[in-house]
């Protein structure tokens, strides 16, 4: 897949860093519970912690109880990429930023009492906040 935003390896390590780069593009996963946006509560937006894109808007943002960062839906289907990931021995479904192809969780059906049934799971560090003004 061609993305809007396409750099380097080496570039993209040299802008985000040794943490964000083994989460965004290396597919990495922060400890749960450690993310800075995991209470965030303000209205506002989530973007893309690599690109800036808008993915997730404050009021899809719900309580899961599973250390990450969770949503049940995307700001549009089409500013996620989903594939399917088999790297744990397991089938889930990751999720990147589809301006840039950078990683930034998985989505699980489990969001359970939300209006669309879905989980997006993110590292917090793959995120970025922006307060509603
Ligand atoms: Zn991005």
């Amino acid at each position: 897949m061609d993305y809007t935003v396409s750099k380097s390896e080496d570039a993209w390590r040299e802008e985000l860093g040794p943490e964000k780069y083994a989460v965004l593009r290396q597919a990495g996963t922060e400890r749960a519970w450690t993310g800075e946006l995991l209470d965030e509560s303000r209205a506002g937006v989530y973007t893309c912690g690599a690109c800036g894109a808008e993915l997730f808007k404050s009021g899809t943002k719900f309580e899961s109880d599973c250390g990450w960062p969770s949503f049940y839906e995307s700001v549009r289907d089409d500013a996620v990429e989903l594939l399917e990931d088999r790297s744990l021995g397991v089938v889930r479904t990751e999720v990147r930023c589809a301006n840039c192809g950078s990683h930034l969780g998985h989505v699980f059906p489990d969001g359970f009492g939300t209006p669309t049934g879905d989980r997006y799971c993110m590292n917090s560090i793959s995120l970025e906040f922006k307060p509603a003004e």
